[in-house]
């Protein structure tokens, strides 16, 4: 069943077209990742989906329902958890308190998020702006998670962590795959996201150039699209 499609998406920064033509889908339960060197519009795709910049062409339909429009909060109540490029938590509420904040009624409590992070577990009534990086990024996920969304998008989850904390990272995403959660990916550990994900999307200057499964995606390809 496809939770997000995608179709055609052309988006804007003031007169400067950033996106030409993006596809992208997302089924149920699936993983996806979003691939492309820099500045080719992953952020912007997402901030597309999410409602934060929106696209002047093209139709995104999330859940049966057409969000292209829609202010981002609405899209957010549909069932989007975003973990937004640089995390961003409330730095002078606790711990507890940021997830508080964001909790709606689901499977994700405070509880199954402490399990989920047992190192964010220790440190509910400590302030959010003393955690760590990696520990502000587990937050951040925390807080996408206790919202329930049906679809999890994380953009650039382990960027500039401590390779230790990367790793308890990347054992939540696999976990939460294997618990059937729908994931959008975008990070550039590529051997790590290969590896979560179901299929691949890959952009060049804006536009979807390919799209096809892990194992499809060559060296030669990967050379072509993703390499320096
Ligand atoms: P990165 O991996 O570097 O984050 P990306 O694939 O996420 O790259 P985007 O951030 O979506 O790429 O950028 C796509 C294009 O849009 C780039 O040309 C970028 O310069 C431009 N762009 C992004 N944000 C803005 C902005 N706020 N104002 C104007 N142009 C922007």
């Amino acid at each position: 069943m496809t939770l997000l499609q995608v179709s055609a998406i052309e988006t804007f920064y003031g007169p400067s077209q950033a996106l030409f033509g993006v596809d992208l889908e997302v089924r149920k339960g699936e993983v996806v990742t979003l691939m492309g060197r820099n500045g080719m519009g992953k952020t912007t795709t997402i901030r597309s989906v999410c409602g934060m910049t929106q696209a002047r062409a093209g139709r995104i339909v999330f859940s049966g329902r057409e969000v292209v429009g829609l202010p981002s909060h609405r899209i957010a109540r549909l069932g989007i958890g975003l973990v937004p490029e640089g995390r961003r938590c409330f730095p002078n509420l606790t711990v507890r308190e940021n997830l508080v904040v964001s909790a709606r009624p689901g499977r994700w409590t405070l509880d199954a998020v402490r399990e989920l992070f047992p190192r964010l577990g220790e440190r509910m009534a400590q302030y959010a702006g003393t955690l760590s990086g990696g520990e502000q990024q587990m937050l951040a996920i925390g807080r996408a998670l206790i919202t329930n969304p049906s679809l999890l998008i994380l953009d650039e989850a382990t960027e500039g962590l401590a390779p230790i904390i990367r790793d308890d990272i990347w054992a939540a995403i696999r976990r939460l795959k294997r618990e059937g959660e729908a994931i959008l990916v975008v990070d550039k550990t590529m051997d790590e996201v290969l590896d979560v994900a179901d299929r691949c999307v890959v952009l060049e200057r804006g536009r979807t150039v390919w799209a096809g499964v892990p194992a499809e995606l060559t060296p030669d390809l990967q050379d072509r699209y993703l390499g320096v």
